[in-house]
């Protein structure tokens, strides 16, 4: 049932327990039928207008709140009524003697017992034995305390009926609260196994996962699939991602990966290096198939950015150095070999791309990269892909090698003089003197000897 409180504008109301703090409870408003002047003062200390709140309108369901008495918690009996709505303390209520009224055994041999309740001012209430003749003063000084049942009640407020609700709505409170103490221990506990399933989970799938991390442990395996051992992929993951905080990727479409920046290396490098197919990758890592083309095709890109921003062409006396000794013979100051490689494509449909595209030398279509290598054989510079019919002397131009081998002897990193080497079908005398360097072409470099087991032969 709701209660609200009927005291001025107080919005004391059971629905909202946020209004219901500091033990506030309900008690039934006083009735006309059981205590008028009661009921009449309370409707005063409320202090509301008469047409709003009257007598006619009090019920069973009027309460009142127990903060507006003295202390705040309800009546007492010193102050059994709510304070007036204007704020005045009231007067302490006035105690009256209790009227007990018993006869004694003597008095009435052949006596019709009956049972009443006497409600009194002081709200002490008797039971008491009356008798026809119970009008006598009789009342012997010890009285029969046996047959006297007084509920002591505060203030002489309450009705009996009310005072018995109160601790059925007590009993029925405390009875909701027990229960939903224990659901909620219930919820708690119900709470606590879900969180540890989840972590569970969690810890079972982060085992299970294809990742670098458990691959730290095992060189053999890790080296493997990525190509490199612990020590060598974490320098190669410093350097492309040196602030791992910060995801260095712009990624083509507005997906979210899942997996970890140091997985997603290393996803990349199974690719490169095994070249799984996405679907049984995106198994093993734990990613849609369509998750593993695009992160590929970031991760080739961004490491394209990376490690072509870094110079590989070593300083010109570590060159000379590392030379093995035949080669250092003959040719003291040949710094570099280069050489084109042609990679087999399907036929374009195109008759424009065929031409474009087909190669004299290995007779099909091809693309084209130039390559330059230091003489132990260390990649010095690739360019990118040119089709097949380009010639030597155009990929050396169109490729940067030109460029940078101008720019090389520019900054001293290759001395004037200098020399390139070459296969017989590179004529790129010309563009070579222009870098102020020499070709050796590798016909007439080698002997008769070195040429017949050479490749470039
Ligand atoms: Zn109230």
């Amino acid at each position: 049932m709701v209660k609200r409180c009927c005291y001025g504008v107080c919005n004391t109301d059971s629905r909202y327990e946020d209004r219901l703090q500091d033990g506030v409870y309900f008690l039934p408003f006083p009735k006309k039928s059981n205590n008028l002047e009661k009921c009449l003062k309370w409707i005063k200390a409320c202090g509301r207008p008469h047409s709003q709140f009257n007598v006619e309108r009090i019920t069973r369901a009027t309460y009142i709140c127990s903060k507006h008495f003295v202390n705040k918690n309800g009546p007492t009996e010193e102050y059994p009524d709510p304070i007036p709505f204007d704020g005045r303390t009231p007067k302490p209520a006035r105690k009256v003697l209790t009227k007990r009224v018993i006869e004694t055994p003597k008095a009435a041999p052949n006596r019709q017992v009956k049972r009443k309740l006497i409600y009194s001012e002081t709200s002490e209430i008797q039971t008491t034995e009356i008798t026809p003749d119970s009008n006598k003063e009789n009342i012997p000084p010890d009285f029969n305390k046996e047959n006297t049942v007084a509920i002591q009640t505060e203030g002489g407020w309450a009705d009996p009926i009310d005072i018995l609700s109160l601790t059925v709505q007590k009993e029925i409170l405390e009875r909701d609260l027990a229960r939903k103490i224990l659901d909620n221990e219930k919820l708690t506990l119900n709470n606590a196994s879900r969180k540890s399933q989840k972590i569970f989970q969690v810890q079972q799938r982060e085992r299970s996962i294809f990742s670098a991390e458990n691959f730290t442990k095992d060189d053999k395996m890790l080296r493997y699939y990525s190509g490199f051992n612990n020590t060598e992929f974490n320098a190669v993951f410093k350097f492309l991602v040196p602030d791992s905080s910060n995801y260095p990727l712009k990624m083509s479409k507005n997906m979210k990966i899942k997996i970890k920046i140091k997985d997603q290396l290393f996803f990349t490098l199974c690719k490169l290096r095994n070249n799984l197919d996405f679907t049984d990758l995106g198994y093993r890592f734990q990613i849609s198939t369509q998750d593993c083309s695009s992160l590929f095709c970031d991760w080739i890109n961004f490491m394209y950015l990376r490690f072509g921003a870094v110079c590989t062409w070593p300083p010109r006396d570590m060159i000379i150095k590392n030379m093995p000794e035949n080669y250092k013979r003959d040719f003291p100051n040949t710094l570099a070999i280069i050489d084109g490689t042609e990679i087999k494509i399907q036929k374009p449909s195109s008759l424009h791309a065929q031409s474009q595209s087909y190669s004299n030398y290995k007779s099909t279509n091809t693309l084209k990269a130039l390559v330059a290598v230091d003489p132990r054989g260390s990649l010095l510079f690739t360019s990118c892909l040119f089709s097949g019919a380009i010639s030597d002397k155009d990929i050396f131009e169109q490729s940067g090698l030109k460029k940078m081998l101008q720019n090389l002897v520019q900054h001293g990193h290759i001395k004037e003089g200098d020399g390139i080497m070459a296969d017989k079908g590179f004529n790129i005398h010309k563009e070579v003197e222009d870098c102020k360097l020499k070709l050796n072409s590798s016909r007439c470099t080698f002997n008769k000897e070195d040429c017949c087991t050479s490749r470039t032969c």
